[in-house]
């Protein structure tokens, strides 16, 4: 499929996939937005198409949390950057994705509910 305009998938209608039932195969089995979100590209070579699907993709950030949670999932990438210099950009991806709540700002009320679900 090609994109619009602005790089995004034809398919994406008002933020969400109007095909989901029936979205190809390569959508089912992997998402590329992760890399959009942690800020990192693939570094195997032979990954050129997904690290210029990766750089098309924008957020939209309509809501205050939005940009804290990206901000947050950043912020877990640095960390695991520094601190497990031996995983992949695909592990330290999913990594951050996975673990970014406990990097949201001290003192915002999406921290203090993270800290009463841990
Ligand atoms: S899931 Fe696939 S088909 Fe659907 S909007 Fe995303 S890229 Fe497009």
């Amino acid at each position: 499929m090609g994109y619009d305009e602005h790089g995004h998938c034809p398919m994406l209608v008002a933020g969400k996939c109007s095909i989901y039932e029936q979205r190809p195969r390569t959508c089912r089995s992997y998402d590329c937005r992760v890399f959009a979100a942690s800020g990192l590209l693939c570094d195997d070579p032979g990954k050129s198409a997904i690290n210029e699907q990766v750089s098309r993709w924008q957020f939209q950030l309509p809501e205050e949390i939005d940009q804290i949670e990206l901000e947050a999932v950043r912020r877990a990438t640095a960390f695991l950057e520094e601190q497990e210099p031996g995983f992949s950009v695909t592990e330290r991806t999913l990594a951050a994705i996975e673990r970014h709540r406990q990097f949201l700002a001290p003192g915002t009320a999406q921290d203090e509910e993270a800290s009463e679900q841990a």
